[in-house]
């Protein structure tokens, strides 16, 4: 873990960047830590072990370590372990699905979660620095889950982070203003230690400033909306069931849940009622129907957002807490204040396209045939069967794919087996972008 110093100069550097500061430093914690594991992974037995009993990962980091982190062959060697696993309980069970499911959580996922408190903190406890809340703001401030973190989290900037963040609602209200754009800030040695060239990442892109804010940068939370995934919203998905599988073998509740995705989220544009977005969607949206179309709809949100600061202004008075020495210290009752108004600022669950989704994967009768991804099968009272042949299928794939890496083999054609952690990723987590 780097220390607090290297956190605040990681920090402070990244504030010259446009868009929330804490989506971009947590999805470039997750990124060099998907690039380790899948390094580890490959003789880390108790990882291995980890990985097994999560089931891999959450959709987002499955994909994101195949076409972010580009790691096949450490995926290939994590998901040969995953599929295994879950081949040997669904036989074992005799079809029981209850334990497909995984314990323990996403890895990355955790990793995202640490680093952001852990860059929240900083912020926070550098905040009445007035240079630091200065381009907090001109950078359009934080996505609203790391602002209300942030509040929940406390510290003696906590009332600074407010007045930023104020600052930035007023300002990505109007469509004309651009975050600042300073001249890329020079890495500090830590910030490229151990990586290779920096190449442009998902979240150095900011698209909309009042999307970013409202629901933060792309691909930081819920599931993958770009590279591969971007890709398979690209064209219209097939119009009907059966129709040729993506290049990662979907499954047909995987398609059925794209195609409805696909409509819900580019009707957008010819229904102006306000309402709520998720992440991926509302990204999905912008790039499907453009950011006035998603500005419109999120605006109402926005307000809602900023009255709830506003009126908060006493209970973050409270909670300010009294700094004392590097730890901030909360009072019991500024503790009790800030976890009232994160409960007030939390955003509900209502996207649309998210209710699109369900819709569709609820919506009658599977079919009695064909395999299942893992998560589309624990959802199902259909066969299993199919999903366990498709899996062992797949597995002795990824046998052959991880034999022909080896050097001695290296001379060897290469078949269909290539494409094998890809299937196994959509297998196992389903579709990009589905869950
Ligand atoms: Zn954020
Ligand atoms: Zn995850
Ligand atoms: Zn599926
Ligand atoms: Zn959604």
């Amino acid at each position: 873990m780097p220390s607090r110093h290297s956190t605040f100069f990681e920090l402070r550097d990244a504030l010259g960047r446009p868009g929330c500061v804490v989506c971009r430093l947590a999805a470039r914690s997750v990124r060099r830590y998907l690039e380790a594991l899948a390094f580890e992974s490959v003789n880390d037995l108790g990882l291995r072990a980890s990985l097994r009993h999560a089931r891999g990962f959450c959709n987002l980091h499955a994909w994101q370590l195949l076409d972010d982190a580009r790691e096949p062959f450490g995926a290939g060697i994590i998901y040969r372990d995953v599929l295994n696993a879950c081949v040997e309980t669904l036989a074992r069970s005799g079809g029981a699905r209850g334990d497909l499911s995984g314990r323990g959580g996403c890895l990355a996922c955790d990793a995202r979660d640490r680093s952001a408190a852990r860059y929240v903190d900083a912020l926070v406890d550098h905040l009445n620095e007035p240079e630091i809340a200065r381009r907090l703001e001109d950078g359009g401030g934080l996505c609203w889950r790391h602002f209300a973190l942030g509040v929940t989290r406390g510290g003696r900037g906590v009332r600074a982070l407010a007045r930023a963040e104020l600052g930035a609602i007023d300002r990505v209200g109007d469509p004309a203003w651009l975050p600042t754009r300073p001249a890329a800030a020079a890495p500090t040695a830590g910030v490229r230690a151990g990586n290779a060239a920096p190449r442009p990442t998902p979240d150095e892109e900011v698209g909309d400033p009042l999307v970013a804010l409202v629901v933060g940068l792309r691909g930081v939370h819920g599931p993958l909306t770009t590279g591969v995934a971007a890709r398979a919203w690209g064209p219209p998905p097939p119009a009907a069931e059966g129709a040729p599988l993506s290049e990662w073998d979907e499954c047909r509740l995987c398609q059925r849940a794209r195609r409805a995705v696909h409509g819900a989220a580019g009707a957008l544009g010819a229904d102006d009622s306000p309402g709520e977005l998720c992440p991926p969607h509302a990204w999905m949206a912008v790039d499907l129907g453009g950011p006035a179309v998603v500005r419109r709809r999120l605006g109402p949100s926005l307000e809602h957002l900023r009255e709830r600061v506003v009126d908060s202004a006493d209970a973050l008075r409270r909670a300010e807490s009294i700094g004392v020495g590097p730890f901030a210290l909360a009072t019991p009752s500024g503790h009790r204040a800030r976890g009232d108004l994160a409960l007030r600022l939390a955003i509900g669950r209502g996207c649309v396209v998210c209710q699109a989704q369900l819709a569709a994967e609820e919506d009658g009768p599977p079919g009695r045939d064909g395999p299942l991804c893992r998560p589309h099968l624990l959802g199902l009272d259909a066969p299993s069967e199919p999903s366990l042949a498709a899996w062992r299928g797949i597995v002795a794939d990824l046998e052959e794919y991880i034999r022909k890496n080896d050097y001695r083999f290296r001379d060897e054609p290469r078949g269909p087996e290539q494409r094998s952690p890809w299937r196994a990723a959509a297998a196992a987590a389903a579709g990009p972008g589905l869950r």
